[in-house]
């Protein structure tokens, strides 16, 4: 079942176009790779899907409602939660209240100390920084927090920007393996945004190219991986 739609998708700031004509689709439980290279828009995709960018034109349906009208908030408590690029966390404030803000997206609190059980489960580090402040931890244990603060607006889709950038290869795998277990155990659907294309398409089953504004590859992952012209453009092999 489709999940989200995206047609004919266009954004700008002020007369800077940045996206043209940009389509895409999701089914409920996949995990999609939208790669590209810097600047080619991917964030900006993202944005236009929480409701933080205006679209100038197209259409974006989630679980059949047109996303158009909706403002930010309305589409947090659909279920799209995203979890930005540089974390963007309260470095003032703690593990715990960081994750409990995630919460305040939902339209009800019920069911938070679960919740949050479940974040400590997926990621015991957090646990242990309970009352750290968010500002004080590594680049790896803030993406941690990013993660957990975005599951406790118990989402059906997750928007992750830039999931792996700055971070250290076996931190990196341990949050790919989170990221997997939440699609594999809790239906929830993934939208990887990453610089690192090796990264996300071994991640992902499907993967959309994004180049300048414009989808202009899309398929399985593991045939982009294969492809001649990604992996000499991505991937730096030939
Ligand atoms: P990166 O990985 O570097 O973040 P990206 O693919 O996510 O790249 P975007 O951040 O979406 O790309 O940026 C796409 C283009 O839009 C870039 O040329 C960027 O300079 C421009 N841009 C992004 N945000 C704004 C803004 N608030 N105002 C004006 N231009 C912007």
């Amino acid at each position: 079942m489709s999940l989200l739609q995206v047609q004919g998708l266009a954004v700008a700031y002020g007369d800077s176009r940045v996206l043209w004509d940009v389509g895409f689709d999701m089914a409920q439980g996949e995990i999609v790779a939208l790669v590209g290279a810097n600047g080619a828009g991917k964030t900006t995709l993202l944005r236009a899907l929480t409701g933080l960018v205006p679209a100038r034109f197209g259409a974006m349906r989630y679980c059949g409602t047109d996303l158009g009208p909706l403002k930010a908030y309305e589409r947090a408590r659909l279920g799209i939660a995203m979890v930005p690029e540089g974390r963007r966390l309260f470095a003032g404030l703690t593990v715990h209240q960081n994750l409990k803000l995630g919460a305040t997206a939902r339209a009800s609190r019920e069911g938070e100390d679960h919740d949050l059980a479940f974040v400590f489960e997926l990621f015991p580090e957090l646990k242990r920084l309970e009352h750290r402040l968010a500002g004080l931890m590594s680049g790896g244990e803030q993406q941690m927090c990013a993660i957990g603060r975005a599951l406790m607006a118990r989402p059906s889709l997750l928007l992750i920007d830039e999931m792996s950038l700055g971070l250290a290869p076996v931190i990196v795998e341990r949050i790919a393996e989170a990221v997997r277990l939440v699609n594999r155990d809790r239906g929830i659907t993934v939208l990887l945004v990453e610089q690192d294309v090796g990264l996300a398409l071994e991640i992902a089953t499907r993967g959309y190219v994004l180049d300048t504004g414009r989808v202009t590859i899309d398929g399985p992952a593991d045939e982009l991986l294969r492809r001649e012209d990604i992996r000499a453009a991505y991937l730096g092999l030939n």
